[in-house]
């Protein structure tokens, strides 16, 4: 029997009066990969700022490993063992591309590391180099990792915001559009990855408007309309989802208004097959 590694409870939000997300739940089972659909502004990010401690929910608990984090702040809900990637990353300065993923070690932080620089200490570093070097190769960004962090392409950032989630081992890894700005012929590439990280044990929650990748990369699906859940089935039952193509074609119920019209032109050639 599979276990749940994250349940999702009774989750709401509002920002002022717009309520963003309401009554959110669901479980993601250890092992699965579940792709998280819905219009622009459905509240997918939203849902994952929530769940990864970077915004407080209003009502609703987030359980890992049948754990509370919900009231937990992110350093410590990564140290549990869940790690997330962003929309729109945002890289450093004056960091090259190796050094970003190497501060993302979070075995690596602390005031002793700092001070004493012992031959333990010297070794750790020598270990976090190695694995931050194996990850960039894995997602392909060898080539360019001496080079500003700043400086790649947005692709790249995607990629190398991927690497730093890793480097912090997490067991539950969730990946907010990890192939918007990715050049076609890496997403392939990111597939495969996530895959092989899958094999090796990790359960994986990905964001995604990309329904071929959807379908080969995920063997789940949780849709969101205007912050409900409106569909948790198979990738390639979404097309044949009523509450699915409402949603994204923005006809009857909720999705009528004019807003949800916008998203649905916005996002329908992404969803149609
Ligand atoms: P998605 O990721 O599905 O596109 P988001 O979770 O980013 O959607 O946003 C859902 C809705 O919440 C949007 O209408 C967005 O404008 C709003 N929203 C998100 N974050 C904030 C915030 N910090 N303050 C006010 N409104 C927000
Ligand atoms: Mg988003």
């Amino acid at each position: 029997m599979t276990q749940a590694i994250l349940e999702v409870n009774n989750l709401a939000r509002s920002f002022g009066a717009f309520q963003v997300l309401q009554d959110v739940q669901f479980q993601v089972d250890k092992g699965d990969i579940v792709g998280l659909l819905g219009p622009n502004g459905s509240g997918k990010s939203t849902l994952l700022n929530i769940i990864s401690g970077f915004i407080a929910p209003d009502r609703g608990t987030v359980l890992l490993d049948g754990k509370c984090i919900s009231s937990m702040p992110t350093f410590r809900i990564v140290k549990e063992g869940l790690a997330r990637t962003f929309q729109l990353p945002v890289m450093p300065q004056k960091m090259s591309v190796l050094e970003v993923a190497m501060a993302a070690d979070t075995s690596m932080h602390g005031v002793m590391s700092t001070l004493v620089r012992g031959a333990s200490i010297r070794k750790a570093e020598r270990d976090t180099r190695e694995r931050a070097m194996h990850l960039l190769d894995e997602l392909l960004l060898t080539r360019v990792s001496h080079l500003p962090a700043s400086a790649i392409s947005g692709g790249q950032k995607k990629l190398l915001g991927i690497v730093c989630a890793l480097m912090a081992r997490p067991r539950l890894l969730m990946l907010d559009e990890p192939t918007a700005g990715v050049h076609p012929n890496l997403r392939q590439d990111i597939v495969r990855a996530l895959h092989r990280l899958n094999e090796q044990g990790m359960t994986l929650v990905i964001v995604e408007h990309d329904m071929h990748f959807i379908r080969e990369a995920c063997n789940r699906c949780i849709v969101l309309d205007q912050g409900h859940i409106v569909a948790s089935c198979k990738p390639l039952e979404l097309t044949s989802n009523e509450r699915v193509v409402q949603a994204y074609l923005g006809t009857g119920g909720a999705s009528a208004s004019a807003n949800a019209n916008a998203n649905a032109n916005a996002n329908a050639e992404t969803v149609t097959p």
